[in-house]
Parts: C-alpha cells; sequence; structure tokens
C-alpha cells in the first residue's frame, strides 16, 4: 500500500484549531480584549458590526509590537507570555497558548496595527485566511489596533450557523461584561454600528459594577471581604430581596479571570438559603485571588472552569463570609458611595426595547427528504453530509463516515469512491461507556457520546418546531399528568412548540394535562420527566434576553432524551452518533455551548512515544 499520510498545511491546522478557539464573534471579542489587556493597555475601545459579523475591532493603547513580533504574532503556538512548561503553573496572563491570532487570522480578513513606545514608525499587516497579503510601515499610535472582518468568511457552514444578531451580540455583551468588570481601572469604550454602548472610564469596583449594570445597582450591592492564608475574598453580593428568577448576575473572578464552578455556585447559594425565595438566583460578584500555582486552569483555550487544590476550604469560607456580610447588612445600612455624575454614562443597550430573536434555519431542510417511504423512521437518522467533516475521514477505510453514503443513498463518489464495502466498525470503540473514540485521517477523535446525542437532538428538534411538524406517536392511552396551576401557565405558553415538537394535548388546563400523542422516538415512560425538566428549564431562563422559546425547549428535550454517559452503544450505535453528529451544523459543541469532541493529532501521539 502506499504511504497515505500527509502532514496538514499551516493554513488548514489554523483552520482546525480555529474551530476550537473561535466559535462566534463573541470569542474573538473575548481573545482581542484580552490581548489588550495582557499588553498594558489603559484605555480599550471595542468596535462591532452586525453583532461582529461584519467587523471587530479592538484598540488599545497598550506596549504594541515590533515589526517582527507583529508578524510572529500571527504564527500558531507564538506567545510572548510563557517560555517553559513550568510558567503554565504561574500565570499572570490572560492568553498563554499564543493561538488566537492565528485562529482568527485563518478565518477572518485581518488588519493589524501596530507601534511600541520607542518605535518611530508603526507597522501595518494585512492577512486574510492566514496568508500575509501586505506589510508595510505606518503612522500609528502607541499600542495595537486589530480589525477582523468577515468572520468565517471562508467557512460557510459555521458562517451560516450564527444565530440572530440579537443573540450574537448578547454573547459579546456578556464578554465584554466579564472583562470590564474584572477590570475597573482600565476605561473601556464599545460601539455597535456606530452607537456607543458602554463609555466606563477608570473607576473602583463598585463604580464599574454600576456603569456596567445602571445606577440603581448601587443600592442593592451588599460589600464583602475576607482574607485567609489560602484565598482572599473581595466584592458584592446583590442583597436578598433582588433575587431574580433568571440567573442574571452571576460572576466568580478567580485571579481577574472569570470562571464559572458549581461548588462555589453551590457555596454562594447555600449562604443565601432561606433569605430568598424558591426558584430565585441570587446575584453576585466576587474575586477570589489566591496563589497561581494552587489552581489548575484547563489549558483548553475557550473553558472558564478551573479547579482548586483547596476547594473544601474555598466553599466554606466563601459561605462563611457571605452569610456574615448579609448579617451585617440586614442589621446595619450600608453606606451608599458618593455619587459621581461623571460615571453615569448611558446604558443604551438597556433601554432598547428588545427584539424577538429570530434562529436562522435552512428553510430547503427536509428531514423525510431521503426516505418518504419510511416516515415513522426516526427523522434525525438521515441528514446530509457535511464536507468540512468528511475531509477529516478522507484517507482512512471504513470510516464512520463512509456509512452515511449507504443511508443517503447520495453518493457522489468523490471522497469514497472505493469504500463500497461494508462498515466494519474498526475504526470506532467506546471507552468507559461514555467517549466513542474514532481514528480520523491525522489522528483520532474523542466524542462525547451524551454531549454528541445532545446536539444531534436539539437540530433535529429545533427544525421540527421552526419549519416541519415533528412525527407524533398516537398513545393508546392518554396519559393524565397533575402539574401546579402555574406550571400548566407554563406549558400553556409553549404549546405551539411543542405540538409541532410531537406531542399532543387534548387538555391542557386549571391543573392537568391530559396527552394523546408524543413525539415518535420518546418513550412515554419518560414524558414526566421531560416535562418537568422543561419546566423549570423554561422557569429558569428569560427567553427574551438570549434565546427564543424554541431554543429552550429544544435544549431540554435534547438534554432530557440524549444517551446517557454510561450506557453502552454497539458499533452500529456508534457509528450511528458520529454519523449524525458530522451532518449537524454545529457538530463541535453541544446545544450548551460545551466541547462535544476532541481531537488528537498523530503528531501528539507520537511525541509521547
Ligand atoms: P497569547 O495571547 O496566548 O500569547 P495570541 O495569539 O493572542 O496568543 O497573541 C500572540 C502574541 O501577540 C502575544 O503573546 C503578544 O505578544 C502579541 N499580542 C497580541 N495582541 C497584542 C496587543 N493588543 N498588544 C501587544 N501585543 C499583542
Ligand atoms: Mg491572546
Amino acid at each position: 500500500m502506499p504511504d497515505i499520510i500527509q502532514l496538514l498545511p499551516d493554513h488548514v491546522a489554523n483552520q482546525i484549531a480555529a474551530g476550537e478557539v473561535v466559535q462566534r464573534p463573541a470569542s474573538v471579542v473575548k481573545e482581542l480584549l484580552e490581548n489588550a489587556i495582557d499588553a498594558k493597555a489603559t484605555q480599550i475601545k471595542l468596535v462591532v458590526k452586525d453583532a461582529g459579523k461584519t467587523l471587530i475591532q479592538v484598540i488599545d493603547d497598550g506596549i504594541g509590537m515590533s515589526t517582527t513580533d507583529a508578524r510572529l504574532s500571527f504564527e500558531r503556538h507564538a506567545t510572548s507570555k510563557i517560555k517553559t512548561a513550568k510558567d503554565l503553573f504561574n500565570l499572570h496572563t490572560k492568553g498563554f497558548r499564543g493561538e488566537a491570532l492565528a485562529s482568527i487570522a485563518a478565518i477572518a480578513h485581518v488588519t493589524l496595527k501596530t507601534k511600541t513606545q520607542d518605535a518611530e514608525i508603526g507597522t501595518q499587516l494585512i492577512i486574510e485566511g492566514s496568508k500575509v497579503t501586505s506589510q508595510e510601515a505606518t503612522v500609528t499610535q502607541k499600542g495595537t489596533i486589530i480589525t477582523v472582518k468577515n468572520l468565517f468568511y471562508n467557512i460557510p457552514a459555521r458562517r451560516n450557523f450564527l444565530k440572530s444578531n440579537t443573540v450574537e451580540m448578547r454573547h459579546i455583551v456578556d464578554e465584554f461584561h466579564r472583562v470590564a468588570l474584572a477590570h475597573p481601572q482600565i476605561s473601556f469604550i464599545m460601539l455597535n454600528n456606530g452607537s456607543p454602548v458602554f463609555n466606563l472610564p477608570a473607576s473602583n469596583l463598585r463604580q464599574r459594577i454600576v456603569g456596567v449594570f445602571g445606577s440603581k445597582t448601587n443600592a442593592k450591592l451588599v460589600p464583602v471581604t475576607e482574607e485567609t492564608d489560602i484565598v482572599k475574598v473581595t466584592g458584592f453580593v446583590l442583597k436578598p430581596e433582588f433575587a431574580k428568577k433568571s440567573r442574571g448576575e452571576q460572576f466568580f473572578f478567580v485571579n481577574n479571570r472569570f470562571i464559572k464552578n458549581g461548588y462555589l455556585h453551590h457555596a454562594v447559594l447555600s449562604a443565601f438559603e432561606g433569605l430568598i425565595k424558591d426558584r430565585t438566583h441570587p446575584g453576585y460578584f466576587l474575586f477570589l485571588e489566591l496563589n497561581p500555582q494552587s489552581i489548575d486552569i484547563n489549558i483548553h483555550p475557550t473553558k472558564t472552569e478551573i479547579k482548586f487544590e483547596n476547594e473544601h476550604a474555598i466553599y466554606a469560607m466563601l459561605r462563611a463570609t457571605i452569610k456574615h456580610s448579609l448579617g451585617q447588612f440586614s442589621i446595619a445600612p450600608v453606606l451608599d458611595f458618593e455619587k459621581d455624575s461623571g460615571f453615569e454614562t448611558p446604558y443604551e443597550y438597556q433601554k432598547k426595547t428588545p427584539v424577538a430573536p429570530t434562529i436562522d434555519v435552512d428553510r430547503t431542510f427536509n428531514p423525510f427528504r431521503e426516505d418518504t417511504s419510511n416516515a415513522n423512521k426516526k427523522s434525525y437518522f438521515k441528514k446530509e453530509k457535511n464536507p468540512a467533516w468528511e475531509a477529516m475521514y478522507v484517507g482512512l477505510k471504513n470510516t464512520p463516515v463512509s456509512e452515511i453514503e449507504f443511508e443517503s443513498e447520495e453518493v457522489t463518489g468523490s471522497f469514497f469512491d472505493n469504500q463500497q464495502t461494508e462498515s466494519s466498525g474498526k475504526n470506532t470503540f467506546q471507552l468507559q461507556n461514555k467517549y466513542i473514540v474514532s481514528a480520523i485521517k491525522n489522528g483520532m477523535m474523542l466524542i462525547h457520546q451524551n454531549l454528541a446525542h445532545q446536539r444531534i437532538l436539539y437540530e433535529e428538534f429545533l427544525k421540527n418546531m421552526t419549519i416541519e411538524d415533528g412525527v407524533s406517536q398516537q398513545l393508546l392511552f392518554p396519559l393524565v399528568m397533575d402539574f401546579s396551576k402555574s406550571e400548566i401557565v407554563t406549558l400553556q405558553s409553549v404549546k405551539e412548540p411543542l405540538e409541532k415538537a410531537g406531542f399532543l394535548f387534548n387538555v391542557l388546563e386549571e391543573e392537568t394535562a391530559e396527552i394523546s400523542g408524543i413525539p415518535s422516538g420518546i418513550p412515554s415512560e419518560n414524558i414526566a420527566n421531560v416535562l418537568n425538566r422543561l419546566i423549570s428549564d423554561l422557569q429558569n431562563e428569560v427567553p427574551e434576553t438570549s434565546f427564543s422559546v424554541n431554543d429552550i425547549l429544544a435544549k431540554s428535550l435534547a438534554k432530557s432524551l440524549a444517551i446517557k454517559t454510561g450506557t453502552s452503544l454497539s458499533t452500529q450505535e456508534q457509528e450511528h452518533i458520529i454519523h449524525q453528529l458530522f451532518a449537524c451544523k454545529e457538530p463541535t459543541v453541544c446545544p450548551n455551548n460545551h466541547k462535544v469532541l476532541v481531537t488528537i493529532e498523530a503528531k501528539e501521539i507520537d511525541a509521547k512515544f
């Protein structure tokens, strides 16, 4: 057999890496803002157009780059922030992987203008799809201006799957909030389509929170401070009476980096226990400072999870400190700080009337197109191929993707000409009943079975609800279920999309639901769980702020019904999942934006030997 393995050209490798680093415009915003902060900027301006789809620009007054550094900064694994692996355990910067700029430049049109303090003249670079198309000297101020245009211009599948501007803008604003809150001493300006959204002068944390969330916030803040040998905690919690139905303002920062941590979140919740109503969420802005060596920042670029060495001690301390602060506040009124009218900036974003988010859908999609005679078969087993993903399997025999050919009867012949043999399944196996391992052209891929299936079901439900009616399975005996009045009201509010998904209600009023049909493929004994989860998900999210009702519904149903971790899968089932996953519009992340798969390059494996 001739040798078939080739090294991927850099621009392809960069594009693959970009898939991990850049999920949406907000990811670019985060990376660029963080670079500006690492460059010690004191003023940062963010300009976006069309929710970042057309333009994202970050202007900083930081240290800038020399001409050589400017050129190097777009190479993969080019970073000024760490030198040895040891540095990873003592991070004081936001970035360290040296991947962001290379990734962004692989999938957008990028212009960089930069100048260091002592240079007379600056450098301008233009890069398109990883290729430097121009480099020249330029007159520019000290600092860096990065302009990113036409994101995903060369990956239509990703571009098409971007959500509505409202939703993408919400993500950008979320990232902006996180960065701006963590750095009150830096001044930030943000413009969207030419109009100012935020104008935040350098200030202290309290003023920054008020600048971001509005002047009414000031009176709601209860300060929290405590210091032990392990950790220093500062920040604010919102008074219990301002707890919200939706999870709104909840921020943890560790060493000034925004993180999510369910365990510490729980510590805060438990401090509020008895003070807030059921199903409401307290607000908090908490800053933890600890020795970088006692934490493990996940090295994945987009992850915000973190592990602590002294988790239990931190939990106990956080809970006690917040309880103490809340107790103090209830006996002694908190002093309002003096209002400085200078920072009462217009927060135009808040005043805007919300626009109903829309979902971009493929209107030509017909789940039954390929197999009309067999409409009862689960429709989500029939999807189109995704060429970008197919490419990962080029050169492999018996790939799971080759199975698509048999299923879809849409043999194009190009990639799989000589693979019309039966799948031997040699290329996949299951690990710990949790991951599906699959060989790909340049290495291997690990797929999280539960998250992958969530992604598949989510897209399927979303399509059913927005374009096609889902297939319903009639029940011989209608299911009668009791709910509280308010739960029935919640269900009534989503009756229409539920019917499109395949539910049929005979009765849905007072405290009763009588269900005579359910989406095909759902075992009827699961229905109670599915509806209960749905109700709680709907009550915890505020549809108009980010996602539409359909989206929440699809997410919730997908979560309830996806194959669980711990389920053993036959080779055929494994291949089915891979096949369906790659037919999805966004196979790399689950509906809640967690990674669905990782690829490990042959190179990385080789390096271990
Ligand atoms: P990382 O931040 O992980 O080092 P990036 O790809 O984001 O990787 O950036 C690569 C390098 O480019 C950085 O290490 C830094 O030296 C330089 N750089 C990027 N953005 C800026 C900026 N705004 N100002 C100065 N230097 C920058
Ligand atoms: Mg960076």
